[in-house]
């Protein structure tokens, strides 16, 4: 075995190695930073853009932006948990078939304009109309509820419940075992803004053009469809940085380099680790610094409140629960001149960083307005939901709201009586 050859399979364990950590730790990332772009757009164009409470947001979306815009797409090719399941899906139908389905250049580069369909679509009727499609019912959600860490609702209950997201990834998951990076490729929104950044990397693909025997393997070997074999350096933003034309051309033809110079293994695979735990950093300082922004919201208008006349409701502190994202959650909440003055978690199975950033912004919202039918959070619907439920259960409401019909074996709202589970009085 050559030396080259010998260097691109280590390089490629190794990526296998960081997709699957990426898979286990960041099940949720992509969704995350969705949800962080959607949330900065709204708050945007509603001109309410809060620089201190947008931190943990503006993390994510940096720390993304700018490692692909000079790496490219690391995340896409190393890091994606659903990029992973479409190379896992891609590996098993080619185990079984011994069969790779090339789809036609032009018809590939012509589908591969649908991700931007998708990506102006969620723009402009989700994130400007505020259009409620696929709200809490995305194929995500049921990826996320089934590969994450943590309980998992009754599968036959949560299908029931859920058909629209669980069909969807269904055909997306069916495409995934026909077609190579199937959902890439066409589908996803993020991969659309992905494919534009990386245009800028300065990390690209090159093939010494002299050495070249014209024999296509670079192309039918692309995992994105990159028509490889006439060009001399991969300008696509489609590449994923996936390095598998370098490991099949038989000519050892293709190398990664920045300008003229080329990348060794142990810088590639630097890069690679480097982006791994960038996004690591991101996705936990993140976490950490809405967990803090979480625990002060809480205590938002106490003071102002509890000066003003006596309030509606009957003073104490309440426990209630609703279904989340992971099943139960419960708060309490407090109740003091009848003002709700604080709200608390006292457990849920709710992934942090959809639930933190969910809590923070409904307990703000719910203790300004002393009201439940407060708006969900982008990104955290169903954690979102379990919150606004709790709640109601805790103050015996009940309460209705457009995610009735996705939630999932929830008992209702007010299930503890009046006023919930009354832990003690003021
Ligand atoms: S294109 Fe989308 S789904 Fe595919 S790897 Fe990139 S972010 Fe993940
Ligand atoms: S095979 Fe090569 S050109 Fe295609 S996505 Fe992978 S690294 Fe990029």
């Amino acid at each position: 075995m050559n030396k080259i050859r010998e260097k691109i399979i280590n390089t490629r364990s190794i990526r296998m190695l960081i997709q699957v950590a990426g898979f286990i730790a960041f099940t949720g990332l992509f969704t995350l930073i969705y949800g962080s772009l959607k949330s900065l757009y709204i708050c945007t164009m509603k001109g309410n853009f809060d620089l201190t409470a947008s931190i943990p947001q503006l993390i994510i979306i940096t720390v993304i932006f700018l490692t692909t815009i000079l790496f490219g797409r690391f995340f896409c090719g190393w890091i994606c948990a659903f990029g992973t399941l479409m190379d896992f899906l891609h590996f098993i139908s080619y185990k079984i078939t011994r069969k790779k389905i090339i789809v036609n250049h032009r018809i590939d580069n012509t589908l591969k304009y649908l991700k931007y369909v998708v990506l102006a679509m969620s723009i402009i009727f989700i994130w400007t109309l505020g259009m409620n499609l696929f709200e809490g019912s995305n194929p995500w959600d049921v990826f996320g509820t089934y590969t994450s860490l943590g309980d998992t609702p009754s599968l036959t209950e949560y299908m029931k419940s859920n058909w629209v997201g669980a069909a969807t990834l269904a055909v997306i998951m069916a495409g995934g075992l026909f077609i190579e990076r199937f959902f890439c490729r066409y589908l996803c929104p993020l991969g659309a803004l992905f494919t534009i950044l990386s245009k800028f990397r300065i990390m690209k693909i090159r093939k010494e053009k002299n050495h070249c025997g014209k024999c296509n393997i670079c192309s039918e070997s692309c995992s994105m469809g990159i028509y490889i074999n006439p060009i001399d350096i991969v300008h696509s933003g489609e590449c994923i940085n996936c390095l598998k034309c370098i490991h099949k051309c038989p000519g050892e033809n293709l190398n990664t380099s920045v300008g003229k110079k080329q990348l060794s293994k142990r810088i590639i695979t630097a890069l690679a680790v480097f982006t791994l735990l960038l996004c690591a950093a991101a996705y936990y300082g993140a976490t950490y610094i809405d967990s803090i922004q979480t625990s002060d919201s809480g205590k938002a208008n106490i003071s102002e409140l509890t000066k003003q006349s006596t309030g509606t409701y009957q003073d104490g502190t309440y426990e209630g629960t609703g279904t989340g994202f992971k099943g139960t959650t419960t708060v309490s909440v407090t109740i003091k001149n009848g003002y709700i003055t604080d709200i608390a978690t006292v457990s849920t199975n709710d992934d942090k960083p959809y639930y933190n950033r969910a809590f923070s912004s409904m307990v703000q919202q719910i203790i300004s307005t002393q009201n439940v039918g407060v708006d969900s959070v982008t990104g955290a619907t169903f954690s979102s939901n379990g919150i606004r439920n709790a709640v109601a259960d805790a103050l015996g409401q009940e309460y209705q709201n457009n995610n009735d019909q996705i939630q999932r074996g929830h008992s209702g709202p007010g299930s503890h009586g009046e006023y919930g589970k009354k832990n003690g009085t003021n």
